[in-house]
């Protein structure tokens, strides 16, 4: 990091080195100690900021990219907003091709952060010209002078966790991690910060969290893409019904599934529980936590480090939103408390 008394040349030297915070309360019924990667400390509020960083500057470094060239993506909001920032920083124009299952909130944050925006059916098929993908590759055909990150498809996005996330937990665990547990969306994230740990430690164990309605675990079972897996869900950036390359499975040991209402739910938890005010995929890692938890997954002396992606403030028109989830049905079973806005 490039700085001097906290004074900072711009704000992409404050991207990585996020903080790993131990959660006192919320699994403290399991054996254990768990950690947080807490990724909402970048100055994009996300894990996305290292990708978006590093793809681009290995990009400068190849001569592809010039200032005034644009940069086009596709993306659930996060890797968005941080190519968006990163691009206003280098001088470049962002192009982004979104799912309409993002929330709004997300949507004119990138319109703010001065991106140009498509919004694109989210239950489409990957092969259908209306999908972000297909939209993504049309702009790239059409636009100049473009680079298209193409982020699940990217072997760039393992790298730039590879070689900051990795390292850093590693570090900040002084080499005693003995779980790591991330969703998994591009992959990028879990596939580059386990490499980077295995390398290590092969020891280490490697748990992916996934969706119900994705393909993903049922993939890494059985190395076959099975379709009948596909069928819509809510939380956003986590699974996939398709298969990225940009996920090693080879690195990870296995995959838990978690729903879209314990996820909500474990979601809001964590910030009654910890103070950490965190987003829906935050919810999905911390709820794998409880699930592996309840099967006796974990022993006293071992440290387990979740990544939480994410900030809540991203959510407040959906996990947030006392109506939404009502919308939902998710205070209808088991959390009628919640409901009612009886604390934890
Ligand atoms: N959480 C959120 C909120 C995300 O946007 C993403 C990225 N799609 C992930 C988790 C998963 O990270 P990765 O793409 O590196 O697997």
């Amino acid at each position: 990091m490039k700085h001097k008394n906290q004074v900072f040349d711009n704000l992409l030297d404050l991207i990585g080195h996020t903080p790993l915070i131990k959660l006192n309360k919320i699994a403290s019924k399991f054996k254990g100690n768990f950690y947080a990667k807490v990724e909402s400390f970048n100055p994009g509020h996300s894990s996305k900021d290292r990708i978006a960083l590093y793809i681009i500057e290995q990009a400068e470094k190849k001569g592809i990219l010039t200032p005034g060239d644009t940069i086009i993506e596709t993306t659930s909001g996060n890797t968005g907003f941080s190519i968006a920032m990163v691009s206003i920083i280098k001088g470049y124009d962002c192009v982004l091709a979104v799912s309409s299952k993002s929330s709004a909130d997300k949507i004119d944050m990138l319109k703010t952060m001065g991106a140009k925006v498509y919004v694109c059916p989210a239950h489409v098929s990957a092969d259908d010209p209306r999908s972000y993908y297909q939209v993504a590759k049309r702009l790239h055909e059409e636009i100049k002078g473009s680079v298209y990150i193409n982020q699940y498809f990217n072997k760039l996005n393992i790298d730039a966790h590879y070689n900051s996330t990795g390292p850093e937990i590693w570090k900040q665990t002084e080499g005693k991690i003995t779980h790591l547990v991330a969703c998994s969306g591009t992959g990028g994230t879990i596939s580059g910060t386990a490499k980077y740990l295995k390398e290590q430690n092969p020891n280490i164990k490697v748990i992916g969290v996934d969706a119900f309605g994705s393909v993903i675990k049922k993939y890494h079972e059985t190395r076959e893409f099975d379709e009948k897996e596909i069928y819509p869900y809510r939380i956003e950036g986590l699974g996939k019904n398709l298969i990225p390359t940009a996920t090693d499975f080879d690195v990870i040991d296995e995959f838990v599934k978690v729903t879209d209402e314990e996820s909500a739910h474990t979601a809001r938890l964590i910030a009654k529980s910890e103070g950490l005010f965190v987003g829906y995929t935050s919810g999905a890692a911390m709820q794998a936590i409880m699930q592996l938890g309840e099967d006796g997954e974990f022993k006293k002396e071992d440290n387990i480090v979740i990544i939480f992606p994410d900030h809540g403030s991203r959510y407040m028109s959906k996990v947030y939103s006392d109506k939404w989830m009502n919308e939902q049905g998710f205070f209808d079973s088991k959390n009628e408390a919640a409901a009612q806005n009886i604390q934890y």
